[in-house]
């Protein structure tokens, strides 16, 4: 990227492009300082609804970035389609909990409900299964934060979102009527509402950031410090840029030599 190419809106994804699971990715805390001391809006977009929005900012914070209130996750993007009154039934932690709080609905541990939303929970268990299915045999609709089917743990694979919403779905009797995250609808609306029509999306993956970017009509920077190496490509959507990671994305300092391991 060439200093003239570096564009106003800069959506970045969190793991495999500022941290991986705990560890931070080098350089990339320095490059988004860059950013924002260039003038730059960084938005911050994870599909992991777990987040509140302090607990959110609280780990930017510790990996030594500000998030200026640029943060959405896929909590937000879901509880864009409530409407205030809504009654809700959150299969998810805290941060699907305040973002439908935030948006007005009310919270019910048992149906009949309007919408039930499913999100991220290590709790999750057979009781809160069948209750969440009878909420659907009833009448209610499916709203899933994200269809992640798994994200890398510190050990391997682990089990994502989409395999608590398969598991909800089934049980259930009804597919999804709306999936909020990257890279779908909501979460898009939510971002062009906020930021415009034009920016980068800065990401590790084609199917979730490549087709966000695309959605979005934003550029697409792809970095090989998560999911995709060098070995996957090409890749489709084919990135308009390509980097080993976000330091390396942004066009050099002028006077300023990268050295190899920053
Ligand atoms: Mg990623």
């Amino acid at each position: 990227m060439t200093a003239a190419d570096v564009p106003a809106i800069w959506v970045v994804d969190l793991d495999g492009v500022v941290w991986r699971g705990r560890e931070p990715i080098p350089g990339s805390a320095a490059a988004i300082a860059r950013l924002q001391a260039e003038g730059r809006t960084v938005v911050f977009a994870s599909n992991n609804s777990a987040y509140t929005a302090a607990e959110l900012e609280a780990k930017l914070n510790a990996h030594g970035i500000r998030s200026l209130g640029h943060a959405v996750t896929s909590s937000m993007a879901a509880s864009s389609l409530l409407h205030p009154g809504e009654t809700v039934l959150v299969v998810g932690e805290a941060g699907v909990v305040e973002a439908v709080q935030a948006a007005g609905a009310e919270i019910r541990s048992e149906g009949p409900v309007d919408t039930v939303i499913v999100g991220i929970t290590r709790r999750f268990d057979y009781a809160m299964l069948r209750t969440a299915a009878r909420a659907l045999h009833g009448g209610a609709r499916l709203i899933a934060t994200n269809t992640d089917s798994t994200f890398p743990g510190p050990d391997g694979l682990d089990p994502g979102n989409g395999s608590l919403v398969a598991a909800v779905a089934t049980a259930g009797g009804r597919q999804p009527d709306a999936v909020a995250g990257k890279p779908h609808a909501p979460m898009v609306d939510l971002i062009q509402a906020r930021y415009g029509p034009v920016g980068v999306v800065v990401g590790d993956r084609d199917d979730t950031d490549g087709r966000f970017a695309r959605a979005l009509g934003y550029d697409f920077a792809l970095v090989l410090s998560g999911v995709v190496t060098e070995a996957d490509l090409p890749i489709d959507p084919a990135p308009r840029w390509l980097a080993a990671d976000l330091a390396h994305l942004l066009p050099p300092v002028p006077g300023y030599e990268l050295t190899p391991g920053d």
